[in-house]
């Protein structure tokens, strides 16, 4: 390749490393190589044709390297994004069937604890002599102490929780009493409501 001179001085040119620019060191003059090279360039003849046969050969090469290596490009990024969903797919459907193994555990826990705290009570409600229903009221008051959730005495119409007070309803006993149950949302036995015959 022919040596660049500035057009101004005869100097040599300094080409840049993109070949995009070139500048004299004598002269300070400054010359664009690439774009417009017709309207920015104030180079001879020869050294554009110089200048155009190299951005040819460098825009040949370019070319015939840029398929190939979009396509590696995507063909790259499709083979990570593959690998991300698939993971992603496969630990969001561990994380559902862990839910659900832990959703149906809980509920049989639940459903254990309910029969437990229930079964407590069974065969207490019906048409119930007074003997038998100082049973249920001592079940009351022992179940309000050892659980968390309390069951309310309804004894003719009035409401107590308290130790005390049903105790004393059990020491007024006399006689047969209708005994039915009242659950709450979740389907335990919430209310014993007793009333006189
Ligand atoms: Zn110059």
């Amino acid at each position: 390749m022919k040596e660049l001179k500035c057009s101004h001085c005869g100097s040599t040119l300094v080409i840049d490393e993109n070949k995009e620019y070139a500048k004299c060191d004598y002269c300070g003059s400054k010359y664009k190589l690439k774009d417009d090279l017709n309207v920015n360039i104030n180079l001879d003849d020869t050294m554009k044709e110089v200048i155009n046969t190299g951005l040819g050969a460098f825009k040949n090469t370019s070319r015939f390297m840029v398929v190939p290596i979009i396509l590696f490009v995507i063909f790259f990024i499709a083979i990570v994004m593959f690998g991300i969903f698939s993971s992603i797919d496969s630990k969001n459907e561990f994380d559902d069937n862990r839910n659900k193994i832990e959703e149906s555990i809980k509920s049989q826990q639940d459903s254990a604890l309910k029969e437990r705290f229930n079964f407590q009570f069974s065969g207490d409600n019906g048409t119930k002599n007074a003997f038998f229903l100082r049973d249920t009221l001592d079940t009351i008051v022992e179940s309000n102490k050892t659980n968390e959730r309390i069951v309310t005495l309804v004894f003719d119409g009035k409401e107590t929780t308290d130790e005390k007070e049903i105790i004393d309803i059990k020491h007024s006993l006399d006689g047969d009493y209708e005994v039915s149950f009242t659950y709450d949302d979740d389907g335990y036995i919430s209310k014993i409501v007793v009333d006189k015959i």
